[in-house]
């Protein structure tokens, strides 16, 4: 396979320090480790908590990257913040623009590495779906991210990062300085952890990355403003209830175990009534309010008048909505969406049986940014020219 770079299964995370002489990223790091990295640095213990805070607000209130630029830090101290550290994150290498407004960036990260972010704008909210991985270990059939081998998990930058460029992109922050940022609606008002990736096999980053992100003196987005969606690994959905408390959304999609083990295979390992019941303590442990059960809508697979019904029962008892999810198309899937007038029986059951079940339109189609299209460029590339080594016989 020459030329093609090797993709491995190993889940690696880049570590946060430089190596030998370089610098730190602040952007990632949580308050209680940056105080660390300043007290390291030579900052007085006394003084690291405001140090902590000044920074934090310059970072994440108001979007500053540059020291020199911190004013009510001494110019000295600036020169020793920019000798030890970086605010440095991912880049944008290219955008686009849906004729429905949804924006698609394509992200490289460090290792030359790309994630795909999106931002879908509405008129009471603008939600940015954001990635946990590169690629995905867990290889759902209907997802074009689970034909794509994780390559790394991504580190708290790397996650909070997207949020930061999508600000960027979108001009929101406030005046340096000044601002408060409460002043209009926001343009990102939500957050969902819906991009590529299985966020609660990389769930030490997402975490770190989204006590950033709901801090009320930065980004500070509520909770319950943060969607993370789960295909289903239990073990660390209480973990999620304690450690993080935003909403939670799960990739349910078939309401019995045979179906469910072809179209998410993490059910052989966790089935539907460990999920189930792993769901259930959910709402109390965290404090939230309803579950978000997504249906992904397959042609003749899941989408029957008794799967609905079947639905229904399974789920009694937990607060839910249901979000139904046309299937979203990509080359060479196995599937087909189901009839639109299929989808409209299915979800009259769920209404009938007291869930608003809102159809989830698809959002950004023509520029691929709809769910499950994710998959970055580079690694889709990786695999043809691997794919062309190998019929060419030069692999
Ligand atoms: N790994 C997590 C989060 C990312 S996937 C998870 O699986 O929940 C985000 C949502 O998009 C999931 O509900 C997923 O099942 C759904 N999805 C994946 N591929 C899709 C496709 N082709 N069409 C519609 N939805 C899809
Ligand atoms: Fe991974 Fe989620 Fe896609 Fe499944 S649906 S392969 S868990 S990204």
């Amino acid at each position: 396979m020459t030329g093609a770079a090797p993709i491995t299964q190993d889940v690696l995370t880049i570590p946060r320090k430089a190596p030998e002489g370089g610098k730190t990223n602040i952007v990632g790091l949580t308050r209680p480790a940056l105080r660390d990295a300043l007290i390291a640095m030579g900052t007085p213990e006394k003084q690291s908590k405001m140090r902590v805070n000044q920074i934090w607000q310059w970072i994440y209130q108001w979007g500053v990257r540059d020291f020199h630029a911190m004013t009510n830090l001494a110019k000295g101290y600036r020169a020793q913040l920019d000798a030890h550290f970086e605010i440095a994150l991912p880049e944008i290498v290219s955008k686009q623009v849906s004729a429905d407004g949804t924006r698609k960036y394509l992200v490289r990260i460090a290792g030359g590495h790309e994630v795909e972010v999106v931002y879908i704008p509405e008129t009471d909210r603008g939600t940015l779906c954001i990635s946990s991985q590169v690629g995905c270990t867990l290889t759902c059939s209907f997802c074009h991210t689970g034909t794509q081998k994780l390559v790394r998990n991504l580190t708290a930058g790397e996650i909070i990062g997207q949020v930061m460029l999508a600000r960027d992109d979108l001009g929101e922050w406030p005046e340096p300085g000044v601002g408060t940022g409460e002043n209009g609606p926001r343009l990102l008002s939500n957050i969902v952890l819906m991009g590529m990736g299985e966020p609660l096999y990389n769930f030490d980053n997402v975490r770190d990355a989204m006590k950033i992100a709901m801090d009320g003196e930065g980004i500070a987005l509520s909770r319950r403003r943060i969607t993370l969606s789960t295909s289903g690994v239990v073990p660390e959905i209480a973990k999620t209830a304690e450690e993080i408390g935003c909403l939670l959304a799960v990739s349910f999609h078939a309401t019995t175990d045979e179906v469910r083990d072809r179209l998410v295979p993490i059910n052989k390992r966790w089935n539907i009534e460990t999920l189930l019941n792993a769901l259930r303590e959910y709402p109390k442990n965290s404090n939230s309010e309803r579950i978000t059960f997504e249906y992904v809508m397959l042609k003749d697979v899941n989408d029957s008048d008794a799967d609905a019904r079947r639905l229904v029962k399974l789920i009694s008892g937990i607060p839910a909505k249901i979000n139904l999810i046309p299937f979203n198309e990509w080359p060479g899937a196995p599937y087909e969406r189901s009839d639109w007038s299929r989808i409209e029986s299915f979800a009259d059951i769920l209404y009938k049986a007291g869930y608003a079940s809102p159809i989830r339109t698809p959002r950004g189609e023509d520029i691929m940014a709809a769910c499950g299209q994710l998959k970055s460029a580079t690694e889709r590339e990786r695999k043809s020219r691997a794919q062309i080594a190998a019929e060419s016989g030069t692999g």
